[in-house]
Protein backbone atom coordinates (compact mmCIF):
# COMPACT_ATOMS: atom_id res chain seq x y z
CA UNK A 1 0.00 0.00 0.00
CA UNK A 2 1.66 2.99 -0.60
CA UNK A 3 2.04 5.96 1.85
CA UNK A 4 -0.91 8.42 0.31
CA UNK A 5 -3.55 5.49 0.29
CA UNK A 6 -2.36 4.58 3.90
CA UNK A 7 -3.26 7.99 5.24
CA UNK A 8 -6.74 7.49 4.45
CA UNK A 9 -6.71 3.81 5.64
CA UNK A 10 -10.89 3.30 7.91
CA UNK A 11 -11.77 7.00 6.86
CA UNK A 12 -14.03 6.50 4.06
CA UNK A 13 -16.99 4.60 4.49
CA UNK A 14 -19.54 4.11 1.40
CA UNK A 15 -23.67 4.12 3.07
CA UNK A 16 -26.61 3.46 1.36
CA UNK A 17 -30.12 5.10 2.04
CA UNK A 18 -31.51 8.37 4.00
CA UNK A 19 -28.58 10.67 4.96
CA UNK A 20 -31.09 12.23 7.85
CA UNK A 21 -30.96 8.59 9.71
CA UNK A 22 -27.17 8.83 10.33
CA UNK A 23 -25.84 9.37 13.95
CA UNK A 24 -23.02 11.48 12.88
CA UNK A 25 -21.47 14.54 13.81
CA UNK A 26 -22.23 16.77 10.41
CA UNK A 27 -24.56 15.61 7.31
CA UNK A 28 -23.91 17.86 4.02
CA UNK A 29 -27.01 18.83 2.56
CA UNK A 30 -27.05 19.66 -1.21
CA UNK A 31 -28.67 23.15 -1.11
CA UNK A 32 -29.58 26.05 -3.71
CA UNK A 33 -27.79 29.22 -3.66
CA UNK A 34 -30.79 30.78 -1.99
CA UNK A 35 -30.35 28.57 1.24
CA UNK A 36 -34.36 28.40 0.82
CA UNK A 37 -34.99 24.56 0.71
CA UNK A 38 -36.38 22.87 -2.36
CA UNK A 39 -36.70 19.09 -3.18
CA UNK A 40 -34.47 15.95 -3.11
CA UNK A 41 -32.14 15.68 -0.60
CA UNK A 42 -32.32 19.36 0.58
CA UNK A 43 -36.30 18.54 0.77
CA UNK A 44 -35.95 15.19 2.88
CA UNK A 45 -33.36 17.36 5.38
CA UNK A 46 -35.25 20.25 6.20
CA UNK A 47 -38.54 18.21 6.36
CA UNK A 48 -36.46 16.12 8.93
CA UNK A 49 -34.39 18.76 10.84
CA UNK A 50 -37.58 21.05 11.19
CA UNK A 51 -38.53 24.62 10.82
CA UNK A 52 -35.65 26.16 12.95
CA UNK A 53 -32.84 25.15 10.57
CA UNK A 54 -34.42 26.99 7.78
CA UNK A 55 -34.83 29.80 9.85
CA UNK A 56 -31.13 30.14 10.24
CA UNK A 57 -30.52 29.35 6.67
CA UNK A 58 -33.01 32.62 6.11
CA UNK A 59 -30.73 34.48 8.71
CA UNK A 60 -27.49 33.64 7.58
CA UNK A 61 -28.61 34.58 3.70
CA UNK A 62 -29.69 38.37 5.17
CA UNK A 63 -26.57 38.74 7.01
CA UNK A 64 -24.34 37.46 4.23
CA UNK A 65 -26.40 36.98 0.74
CA UNK A 66 -26.78 33.61 -1.42
CA UNK A 67 -24.52 30.90 -1.04
CA UNK A 68 -22.87 30.88 -4.81
CA UNK A 69 -21.65 27.31 -6.14
CA UNK A 70 -18.54 25.72 -4.90
CA UNK A 71 -19.20 27.65 -1.24
CA UNK A 72 -20.64 25.82 1.93
CA UNK A 73 -22.70 27.38 5.34
CA UNK A 74 -22.71 25.64 8.66
CA UNK A 75 -25.93 25.87 11.05
CA UNK A 76 -27.32 23.55 13.60
CA UNK A 77 -29.04 20.51 12.98
CA UNK A 78 -32.45 20.96 14.39
CA UNK A 79 -34.33 17.64 15.06
CA UNK A 80 -31.51 15.45 13.08
CA UNK A 81 -29.24 13.11 15.27
CA UNK A 82 -26.30 14.93 13.56
CA UNK A 83 -25.10 17.97 15.43
CA UNK A 84 -24.72 19.90 12.36
CA UNK A 85 -25.66 20.67 9.00
CA UNK A 86 -23.10 22.35 6.74
CA UNK A 87 -25.18 23.36 3.29
CA UNK A 88 -23.15 23.45 0.49
CA UNK A 89 -24.09 24.36 -3.29
CA UNK A 90 -23.50 22.11 -5.85
CA UNK A 91 -23.46 23.79 -9.52
CA UNK A 92 -26.56 23.26 -12.19
CA UNK A 93 -25.07 21.18 -14.94
CA UNK A 94 -24.70 22.83 -18.25
CA UNK A 95 -22.44 20.94 -20.25
CA UNK A 96 -18.89 20.81 -18.63
CA UNK A 97 -17.91 24.42 -19.89
CA UNK A 98 -18.43 27.00 -17.15
CA UNK A 99 -16.48 25.55 -14.35
CA UNK A 100 -19.27 22.64 -13.03
CA UNK A 101 -15.97 20.66 -12.44
CA UNK A 102 -14.44 23.62 -9.97
CA UNK A 103 -17.50 24.56 -8.48
CA UNK A 104 -18.59 20.57 -7.68
CA UNK A 105 -14.71 20.25 -5.95
CA UNK A 106 -15.17 23.56 -4.24
CA UNK A 107 -18.91 22.57 -2.70
CA UNK A 108 -17.14 19.45 -1.50
CA UNK A 109 -13.71 21.18 0.09
CA UNK A 110 -15.95 24.11 1.40
CA UNK A 111 -17.70 21.25 3.28
CA UNK A 112 -14.58 19.32 4.11
CA UNK A 113 -12.97 23.36 5.64
CA UNK A 114 -16.10 24.06 7.45
CA UNK A 115 -15.83 20.50 9.21
CA UNK A 116 -12.04 20.97 10.10
CA UNK A 117 -12.97 24.70 12.08
CA UNK A 118 -15.81 23.32 13.90
CA UNK A 119 -13.77 20.21 15.13
CA UNK A 120 -16.27 18.07 13.39
CA UNK A 121 -14.91 14.37 13.81
CA UNK A 122 -17.16 12.59 11.52
CA UNK A 123 -19.06 13.92 8.08
CA UNK A 124 -21.87 12.14 5.64
CA UNK A 125 -22.02 13.74 1.99
CA UNK A 126 -24.86 13.03 -0.22
CA UNK A 127 -23.75 13.14 -4.19
CA UNK A 128 -24.03 16.51 -4.88
CA UNK A 129 -25.83 17.95 -7.72
CA UNK A 130 -26.54 14.88 -9.22
CA UNK A 131 -30.20 15.18 -9.10
CA UNK A 132 -32.16 17.54 -10.39
CA UNK A 133 -28.97 19.47 -11.18
CA UNK A 134 -27.81 16.67 -13.35
CA UNK A 135 -24.06 16.47 -13.23
CA UNK A 136 -23.35 13.35 -14.83
CA UNK A 137 -22.82 10.42 -12.30
CA UNK A 138 -19.46 8.89 -13.04
CA UNK A 139 -17.66 12.29 -13.08
CA UNK A 140 -19.49 13.42 -10.16
CA UNK A 141 -18.31 10.28 -8.20
CA UNK A 142 -14.38 10.85 -9.28
CA UNK A 143 -14.67 14.44 -8.18
CA UNK A 144 -16.16 13.86 -4.99
CA UNK A 145 -13.80 11.05 -4.09
CA UNK A 146 -10.52 12.68 -5.34
CA UNK A 147 -11.59 15.91 -3.54
CA UNK A 148 -12.00 14.10 0.23
CA UNK A 149 -8.97 12.30 -0.41
CA UNK A 150 -7.17 15.08 -1.15
CA UNK A 151 -8.11 16.89 2.03
CA UNK A 152 -7.61 13.84 4.01
CA UNK A 153 -4.44 13.52 2.97
CA UNK A 154 -3.68 16.80 4.69
CA UNK A 155 -6.00 16.82 7.40
CA UNK A 156 -6.86 14.64 10.45
CA UNK A 157 -10.11 16.29 11.23
CA UNK A 158 -12.16 15.54 10.03
CA UNK A 159 -11.03 11.62 10.94
CA UNK A 160 -14.28 10.04 8.95
CA UNK A 161 -16.00 10.58 5.70
CA UNK A 162 -18.90 8.95 4.70
CA UNK A 163 -20.66 9.04 1.31
CA UNK A 164 -24.47 8.71 1.67
CA UNK A 165 -25.63 6.98 -1.56
CA UNK A 166 -29.62 7.43 -2.37
CA UNK A 167 -30.14 5.57 -5.91
CA UNK A 168 -28.90 2.24 -7.24
CA UNK A 169 -26.35 3.77 -10.15
CA UNK A 170 -24.41 6.38 -7.43
CA UNK A 171 -23.98 3.25 -4.92
CA UNK A 172 -22.23 1.62 -7.56
CA UNK A 173 -20.18 4.32 -8.53
CA UNK A 174 -18.99 4.39 -5.29
CA UNK A 175 -18.86 0.81 -4.59
CA UNK A 176 -16.27 0.69 -7.39
CA UNK A 177 -14.30 3.46 -6.95
CA UNK A 178 -13.87 3.07 -3.04
CA UNK A 179 -12.65 -0.56 -3.47
CA UNK A 180 -9.95 0.22 -6.50
CA UNK A 181 -8.92 2.95 -4.06
CA UNK A 182 -8.11 -0.27 -1.64
CA UNK A 183 -9.10 1.93 1.60
P1 LIG B 1 -28.99 18.46 -6.51
O1 LIG B 1 -29.94 19.62 -6.67
O2 LIG B 1 -27.68 18.88 -5.89
O3 LIG B 1 -28.83 17.66 -7.75
P2 LIG B 1 -30.77 16.42 -5.34
O4 LIG B 1 -31.32 16.38 -3.96
O5 LIG B 1 -31.73 16.56 -6.45
O6 LIG B 1 -29.66 17.58 -5.35
O7 LIG B 1 -29.91 15.11 -5.60
C1 LIG B 1 -28.65 14.88 -5.03
C2 LIG B 1 -28.52 13.43 -4.63
O8 LIG B 1 -29.20 13.23 -3.41
C3 LIG B 1 -29.12 12.46 -5.63
O9 LIG B 1 -28.11 11.53 -6.01
C4 LIG B 1 -30.24 11.76 -4.85
O10 LIG B 1 -30.29 10.36 -5.17
C5 LIG B 1 -29.79 11.94 -3.43
N1 LIG B 1 -30.82 11.89 -2.37
C6 LIG B 1 -32.14 12.20 -2.45
N2 LIG B 1 -32.73 12.04 -1.25
C7 LIG B 1 -31.76 11.61 -0.38
C8 LIG B 1 -31.72 11.26 1.01
N3 LIG B 1 -32.81 11.33 1.79
N4 LIG B 1 -30.53 10.86 1.54
C9 LIG B 1 -29.41 10.82 0.79
N5 LIG B 1 -29.37 11.15 -0.52
C10 LIG B 1 -30.53 11.53 -1.11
Amino acid sequence: MSNSVAGLAGRLELVSGDITRLQIDAIVNAANAQLAGGGGVDGAIHAAAGPAVLEECRRIVAAQGICPAGNAVITGAGRLPARHIIHAVGPIWHGGGVHEAEQLAGAYRSSLQLATEHGVKSIAFPNISTGVYHYPKQAAANIAIATVCDYLLTHAVPGHVVFCCHDAENIALYRERLAALGT
